[in-house]
């Protein structure tokens, strides 16, 4: 018999080699979490071998969470991670004691037990704070807005998220904003405020796109291709989840994976594409069983079901369905159960089977009146029904206090919302900052230019005849030249200028350090490149897309409105003497 073959012997590293290994499992963690896994159980190997407590601590840590992110069994990831916990407190190590609080709380509240996932948020929090450990003090911040989030509390997150998101903004952190961002459009979605929660998504998924963190680019983009499908924009919201769909095969994230799959099912049905459909929904389906989430599961055998009903196979829509109620009824889903009933008893008509179709439907409209049941309303209605005057009086009381206190918080909740539509600086259609924030940063620059004696101009850029181009083309093609202009504009400026868009069709710069002769010259070239940019890539026939320009410099106007009023009244002269050109020009202003 053959020796059997020795397993090869691993040359011991050195513990600088371990702590790079563990360095690199934690910047591999959200982009190739498989890969980050296997370095951080090398990295424990190697620690052990060579008796380094520190990269012991970390391996352990960064084993733990990416076995959490990965969606395995809790139970040997928890023990590890609390040898890794007492480990790194005595070691004094803040940073991954805090890893290792955050993670705590996150497995938490991942079993439901929401006290004691905010408890050691708040510990994080305070720890954070002592050491200025800013980036961990926005994280344990965003964390607890979570589990608010998933309790209902929307005013507490979005406070929590607002804190989280100035401290982010405060430390230039653009992955933190990132996250606060994608935080609160999942919030406003909750208060049903889904304009403005796009607008946050949009904002996330942006600020995610200029990171490394493909997790949360998949997120954002899972989040807002979400969105956009609830609100019909089917098209767009393929487009998003299709970016999402291949972040996170990329990241191995098996969550985003499936809700991205699921999310693409669903637009692909409403949009027609049905064994495009097809196929995510059977991709998504051994995702949602691996981990075991009934309501995937069940929006997933409904979508089946949808899909064998375009295609007029009733037996196979009839089992789907079935095993959607089923997922339904094991994970008590009472919404997700009504819908089932619903779908199975219009299908039992289709098929003719009148006793099948009655059975379910009045199953469905049980449960629709336990979902009502639950409304304070329905219950005073119910009462009326009984006539019991005293009880009637008391619950009377009851909802009307409930009442009270559910007005006392829309008015609350529209108060945040206010706030944040006034925190929020981007203008939606174009991505530039919009006016609002416009404002604030002219008046900054006002006053940093007059405090440091510095040279600013301001440049308001109107589209010439853009009224025809919408007459013509449509304002979808309108839209995507503003988009198209709001890129060139930002391309081509500096990066110390402002671009923002001041409404319509009129955008405006602030070109810092730049005296009117040198801003002149700027812009002149900014039109040339307008001008000369091929249109036809929007419309076919899309062509002579100008714009003029008014210009005036600090030299001569010296507050902010009397910089826009003359920038104003020489964009006026531009059109005037016949659009696609810039005013003052460069050689008056030099001769000046
Ligand atoms: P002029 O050269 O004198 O500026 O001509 P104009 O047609 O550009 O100017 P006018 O002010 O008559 O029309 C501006 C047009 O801009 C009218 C409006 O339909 C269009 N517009 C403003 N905001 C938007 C927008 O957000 N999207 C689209 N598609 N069009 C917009
Ligand atoms: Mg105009
Ligand atoms: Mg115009």
């Amino acid at each position: 018999m053959k020796a059997r073959a020795q397993p090869p012997c691993r040359p011991r590293l050195t513990p600088e080699q371990v702590d790079a290994l563990n360095a690199e499992a934690y910047a591999l963690r959200m982009s190739d979490t498989p890969r980050a896994l296997r370095l951080a159980q090398q990295a424990h190997e190697q620690a052990l071998a060579i008796d380094h407590p520190r990269g012991l601590a970390y391996a352990l840590l960064r084993w733990s969470l990416c076995e959490f992110i990965l969606g395995q069994p809790v139970a040997p990831l928890q023990a590890r991670l609390d040898r890794a916990h007492s480990l790194l407190e005595a070691l004094g190590e803040i940073d991954g004691h805090l890893d290792a609080l955050n993670l705590q709380a996150l497995i938490q509240a991942r079993q439901g037990d929401y006290e004691q996932a905010l408890h050691l948020d708040q510990r994080a929090l305070e720890l954070a704070r002592l050491h200025q450990a800013s980036h961990a003090e926005s994280r344990a911040l965003n964390n607890m807005a979570v589990t608010r989030l998933t309790q209902g509390q929307f005013p507490e997150a979005l406070e929590l998220l607002q804190l989280s998101l100035a401290l982010a903004e405060h430390n230039g952190s653009i992955v933190d904003q990132a996250y606060a961002l994608g935080q609160m459009g999942q919030v406003l979605q909750g208060i049903g405020e889904m304009d403005l929660a796009a607008e946050h998504l949009q904002r996330s998924l942006h600020c995610a796109r200029q990171t490394q963190d493909l997790a949360r680019q998949a997120t954002s983009a899972l989040d807002l291709g979400t969105l956009l499908s609830k609100l019909g924009q089917h098209a767009e919201a393929c487009l998003l989840l299709d970016e999402a769909l291949t972040l996170s095969r990329r990241t191995g994230n098996v969550n985003d994976l499936g809700q991205a799959l699921l999310g693409l099912g669903q637009s692909c049905l409403a949009r027609g594409a049905v064994d495009a459909a097809l196929a995510a929904f059977e991709e998504a389906r051994p995702l949602a069983l691996s981990v075991g989430d009934s309501p995937s599961l069940c929006s997933i055998e409904m979508g089946l079901a949808d899909v064998w009903q375009a295609r007029n196979d009733l037996p196979q829509a009839q089992g789907a369905l079935e095993r959607a109620l089923a997922h339904a009824t094991k994970g008590r889903l009472t919404a997700l159960a009504s819908q089932a009933h619903r779908a199975l008893s219009e299908l039992a008509e289709r098929r003719a089977d009148h006793a099948l179709a009655l059975q379910h439907y009045k199953a469905h409209h049980a449960c629709e009146q336990r979902l009502l049941g639950e409304h304070s309303q329905q219950r005073l209605r119910g009462l009326f029904v009984r006539q019991q005057a005293q009880a009637l009086s008391q619950e009377l009381q009851a909802a009307r206090q409930a009442d009270q206190e559910k007005q006392a918080l829309l008015t609350q909740l529209s108060a945040q919302a206010d706030l944040l539509r006034q925190l929020s600086h981007e203008d939606a259609l174009t991505g530039l900052a919009n006016r609002r924030w416009l404002d604030l940063l002219l008046e900054q620059e006002c006053e940093r230019a007059a405090r440091f004696r510095h040279p600013l101009s301001l440049a308001m850029l109107d589209l010439d005849h853009f009224k025809a181009v919408n007459d013509r083309f449509g304002h979808a093609v309108g839209d995507a030249v503003l988009r198209q202009l709001a890129r060139l504009l930002r391309d081509h400026c500096r990066r110390a200028d402002v671009v923002a868009r001041y409404g319509g069709e009129e955008f405006t710069l602030i070109l810092v350090e730049a005296p009117l002769p040198l801003a002149s010259q700027l812009c002149d070239k900014l039109r040339q490149q307008i001008e000369r940019f091929d249109w036809r890539s929007l419309h076919p026939d899309l062509h002579g897309i100008t714009v003029s320009m008014g210009l005036a410099g600090n030299a001569e106007a010296h507050t902010p409105e009397a910089l826009c009023a003359l920038a104003d009244e020489r964009l006026y002269q531009a059109k005037g003497e016949g659009r696609n050109c810039v005013r003052p020009t460069g050689l008056l202003a030099d001769s000046r």
